[in-house]
């Protein structure tokens, strides 16, 4: 559980494993991608805010929603994620939806080196979003399922960024590094990873970012 103060209030999020984030703010539960093969959804409050990144089984997983799932249950999803949830509000990729007072707008994620065997990325640009959340100025960056991207050079001021890293679907070590350059968020916290080597990417961490695990 990692705590922050943001100019709205108080946040702790909660890595439940893979992408799956818990964040609580407000007494409000926001869950991000909850996956069921991760965590037991059915020891988790309900769900005042699902945001979906995009549509693969590790992301859109019913398996957990259904626990989580409640009739005051807004979802943000992507728009191909959204043809199989019942009133989700799908985001393109520069729309915004305002949820209590924090401005959530989607973004790119996609592939650009790792392909499947017939040459198409995993993930195709335009599919699946990536979020930042903004918390009265501080703003938290979901990443979704990408590469390094040249759109991640717009992102802005990011106080957390979530990126993922593993191959082939996302990001390398090497990658992963570069992306951290790229956006210079004051702390990064690798998620979506199969395995980890913490010492090795702490040690090359850019001056002035901090890596956080947990
Ligand atoms: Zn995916
Ligand atoms: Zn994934």
């Amino acid at each position: 559980m990692t705590r922050f103060t943001t100019p709205i209030g108080e946040i702790a999020i909660l890595h439940l494993g893979h992408a799956s984030l818990l964040i609580q703010w407000e007494g409000k539960n926001i869950f991000i991608d909850p996956y069921s093969e991760v965590a037991d959804y059915s020891l988790q409050p309900k769900a005042d805010l699902i945001l979906l990144t995009h549509h693969h089984y590790d992301h859109l997983d019913n398996k957990a929603l259904v626990h989580i799932d409640s009739e005051r249950t807004v979802y943000i999803t992507s728009v191909e994620a959204a043809k199989s949830i019942h009133g989700a509000n799908a985001l393109k990729q520069g729309d915004s939806f305002n949820y209590e007072g924090i401005e959530i707008k989607a973004v790119y994620a996609y592939n650009i080196e790792n392909r499947r065997d017939d040459g198409l990325p995993f993930h195709p640009r335009g599919e699946g979003n990536g979020y930042i959340m903004d918390f009265g100025g501080y703003i938290i960056y979901i990443a979704g399922d990408t590469e390094i991207i040249p759109e991640m050079r717009e992102l802005g001021k990011i106080d957390l960024a979530f990126l993922p890293k593993n191959l082939p679907y996302t990001m390398s070590d090497e990658m992963f590094i570069k992306a951290v350059n790229l956006i210079k968020p004051a702390k990064v916290f690798p998620y979506h990873f199969f395995e980890l080597d913490k010492e090795s990417l702490m040690s090359k961490m850019p001056e002035g970012v901090v890596m956080i695990t947990q």
